[in-house]
């Protein structure tokens, strides 16, 4: 099995995972800044603003951090979490 395809599968699982327990999940895309990873979120599912998330190191995989966050809402926007997803 290809690992991207581990990889599909396990954001799948995470989906699935938020919906059963009513969280939302948060679409991420993977960037780099200097010598780390982030997980950046175009579109917070709470309060519609970009947020960012930590990934690690360059020399770890970044989507061992792909899992239920703390959402970094600012302002009266409703605060609580998600799981972050690796966009499709
Ligand atoms: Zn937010």
């Amino acid at each position: 099995m290809k690992a991207d395809l581990i990889y599909k599968t396990a954001g799948q699982a995470e989906r699935l995972t938020a919906l059963e327990q009513n969280i939302p999940y948060a679409v991420a895309t993977l960037e780099r800044d200097g010598g780390c990873y982030l997980w950046v979120v175009r579109q917070c599912p709470l309060c519609g603003k970009k947020h960012t998330h930590g990934g690690g190191c360059l020399s770890e995989d970044p989507r061992i951090y792909l899992s239920h966050r703390v959402a970094h809402c600012a302002g009266d926007a409703p605060t609580g979490g998600y799981f972050l997803v690796e966009a499709e």
